[in-house]
Parts: C-alpha cells; sequence; structure tokens
C-alpha cells in the first residue's frame, strides 16, 4: 500500500445561486433562505462527522477552497461557522490559504471585511466577461459595472490576494472583445487571473441551444487564437503562466488548485464535492434531499468511490502534470508509486516528444509551450 502524510487540501461546496448561467454545468440549486440554513447545518454535520472518524488522520490542512455555486450566497457568520467547525474539527494550518468564490453582484464591503477578519485570505470573482451584452446573453447574476465595484470593495476590505475569472468563446464574442475584457481585467490588477474556453456541458441552456441548432460555436482555430491572445497580453502584463488557465504575479500562484495538478489529495465536504484521499476517489451525492438524509443518520454522503491501483494514480498524476508549466517531476512520482513514469508510458512519450507536445528535459516531462493549448489530447493520449 502507499503510504502518505503530506498535507491536504480541503473543498466546501456551497450549492447556491440567484440565477443559473446558460453554460454552468456545475450542482447548483436557487438560493432560498430556508434551504441555505438546512444546507449549513448539514454541512457542519458533516465537518463533524469527519472530525469524529478522523477522516484526514491528522494530516494538516494546508488550504481551503469555498466553491460551488456561489458560497457568497451565505451570510458572513455562516461562512464564519463553517470556517471555525473545519478548524475544530481538522488540523488547519496557521497559514492557510484560505480561498472563496464569489459573484461580484453578492458582495458588499462590510461582508467581505467580515470574512477577510475571520481568516478568509484570497478571494476569486467569477468576472467571466465585462461586456454587458455577453453577460447578459450568458444570464450571469452580475453586470460589468458590479464587477469593478466588486474588487473595489475587496481591496479596501483588505483582500491582497484577488482572482478574476474570465471565459472566452461567449456566444457572439469577437477577438477583439476578448481582448477588451483582458486589457479590463489586467487594468483591474488582480494578484491573479484564469481564463477558460466555454465548455458546452450536457444539461445546460447552452446545450440545449446547440442541440436545437439556434446557436453556432466558433471553431477550434478560432479559439485557439483566442487562447494565444491571452496568454500573449497577461505575459506582457506581467503574469506568469503556471497552468494550461492560470496566470498569478510572483507568489500567487493558488495553492489549493495547483494541488489538483501536482498529485496532492483533498477532501471534498457539501453535496457533489470531489475528494481524492488515501489514494481513492469518491464523490459525494449530488441531491440537498439525499445529502441531508445521509449526513442526518450520521453516514457520508458518498455516491461513487473508486479505488486506484498504483499503476492508474500514476497515469492520472502524469496526466494532470502535463497541464502544469512546470511539468511532471518524475523522480518523485517514482518514489511514491514505485513505478517509473517515463519507461510505463515510454511508447506514448515517445510519440508526443517526437511531435512537439511534449518534452522531457532530464526527469521532467513537461508539456511544450503548443502542447499546453492541448492538456486534453496529451491527458487522453496518456489515460
Ligand atoms: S454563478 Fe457560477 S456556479 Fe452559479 S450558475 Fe453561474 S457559473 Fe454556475
Amino acid at each position: 500500500m502507499i503510504s502518505r502524510d503530506d498535507d491536504v487540501g480541503l473543498y466546501l461546496h456551497v450549492p447556491f445561486c440567484d440565477r443559473r448561467c446558460h453554460f454552468c454545468g456545475f450542482f447548483t440549486r436557487a438560493r432560498r433562505d430556508d434551504r441555505v440554513a438546512a444546507f449549513v447545518s448539514d454541512l457542519l454535520a458533516e465537518i463533524q462527522l469527519h472530525g469524529r472518524t478522523n477522516t484526514l488522520r491528522g494530516r494538516t490542512v494546508e488550504t481551503l477552497y469555498f466553491g460551488g455555486g456561489t458560497p457568497t450566497t451565505l451570510s458572513s457568520g455562516q461562512l464564519l461557522s463553517i470556517l471555525e467547525a473545519c478548524r475544530r474539527s481538522f488540523v488547519v494550518d496557521q497559514a492557510a490559504e484560505v480561498s472563496i468564490e464569489a459573484n461580484p453582484a453578492s458582495v458588499e464591503e462590510s461582508f467581505l471585511r467580515a470574512l477577510r477578519q475571520g481568516g478568509f485570505n484570497r478571494l476569486s470573482l467569477g468576472a467571466q466577461s465585462f461586456d454587458d451584452a455577453e453577460l447578459k446573453a450568458a444570464n450571469t447574476p452580475h453586470t460589468a459595472r458590479e464587477i469593478v465595484q466588486a474588487v473595489g470593495a475587496a481591496r479596501r476590505a483588505d483582500f491582497a490576494n484577488l482572482n478574476l475569472d474570465l471565459i472566452y468563446g461567449l456566444p457572439g464574442q469577437s477577438l477583439s472583445r476578448w481582448r477588451a475584457n483582458l486589457d479590463t481585467a489586467i487594468t483591474l490588477a488582480p494578484e491573479h487571473l484564469a481564463f477558460y474556453g466555454l465548455t458546452i456541458e450536457k444539461g445546460t441552456h447552452l446545450h440545449r441551444e446547440v442541440e436545437g441548432g439556434r446557436l453556432n460555436l466558433y471553431d477550434e482555430d478560432a479559439l485557439a487564437d483566442m487562447y494565444q491572445e491571452g496568454r500573449d497580453r497577461l505575459k506582457a502584463a506581467g503574469y506568469l503562466q503556471y497552468e494550461v488557465s492560470n496566470f498569478a504575479r510572483s507568489g500567487h500562484v493558488c495553492r489549493h488548485n495547483l494541488g489538483y495538478w501536482t498529485d496532492r489529495e483533498w477532501l471534498g465536504v457539501g453535496p457533489s464535492a470531489h475528494s481524492y484521499l488515501d489514494g481513492a476517489r469518491f464523490s459525494a451525492v449530488a441531491s440537498l434531499e439525499e445529502y441531508h438524509r445521509l449526513v442526518s443518520a450520521g453516514v457520508p454522503p458518498i455516491e461513487e468511490r473508486e479505488v486506484g491501483t498504483p499503476d492508474l494514480r500514476l497515469r492520472e498524476a502524469v496526466a494532470f502534470g502535463l497541464r502544469t508549466v512546470s511539468g511532471v517531476a518524475c523522480t518523485s512520482l517514482r518514489e511514491r508509486y514505485c513505478l517509473d513514469p517515463i519507461e510505463r508510458f515510454r511508447e506514448p512519450i515517445e510519440r508526443l516528444v517526437r511531435d512537439g507536445w511534449v518534452v522531457l528535459d532530464g526527469e521532467v516531462l513537461r508539456a511544450s509551450d503548443d502542447g499546453l493549448l492541448l492538456a486534453d489530447e496529451l491527458a487522453v493520449a496518456l489515460l
């Protein structure tokens, strides 16, 4: 058995939003005060359950990430009570990175100040675009003006580690409009920026529009141009790329998200949350009712569980690691899994190196500049 006693991450899923964005495939429900109160009490119960059963075996929680949904649909008091419950139930590092996602329309300075004073130290705003027509077409709950106001409120509330998320390839978005979005984001000077190509998830409004032939999306070449434009503009503005979609000022990489790509384990709590712990991947039920039923009975709300063999885990570690700019350190994987990744994947690695998508630099395997754009395809070649 592979034993691990290193630090872990903690992900907390808050499944409420004020409105459903047309592209969103996450598990989220409309906010209603009675639902929110019941959920907070269930989430506290799940955290305490993990504490009692020592799920983390005393491992130190180095990062906490409140995601969703929109975690800021909860009150500051509710969010701080959840953070406090984590501190009581787990060993949380004094210097832990504590991130929270927020919708720009749902944050005011006093609210953010309360979070900051209570220990949250990183704020991620789901900006998506600075064009009101694009935001409206995507049915987001906020306007461009509210993003700017939220950034100002965050700064006044003393958040010194701020991320903005953007999406490229939104319906009707031109390359010049995408450039303008990037430039506005850069002007706001966040420490961290992430941009993602629009993906069409089953079950979303956009998926229905595409299936019904009512919406045409960009082809891959146009999306690749937008991606390259984003990369060039952020680099020129002094941001360092550290993952396919993630850029940061020096010293501001998101430690929690980096963990997902560097074979670090994490526990997810809340409905639909995924976990990777003690070599197993598992996910929680994606239903508020079922979540309540299980947690109230003192049962972990797990729906699916897969225990990975060393071979599968090695494969995943390489596939995810190729998303990072620094690549995969083969020595540490060899020590962890007693398998040599270069030997194990010799054939696909040789092919990808020959085609220019991957570079093998001594013991480090990494995607080339062009290969980063194809990180999903590289993963498929290995998985
Ligand atoms: S605010 Fe975020 S989580 Fe909520 S529907 Fe929009 S994209 Fe999804």
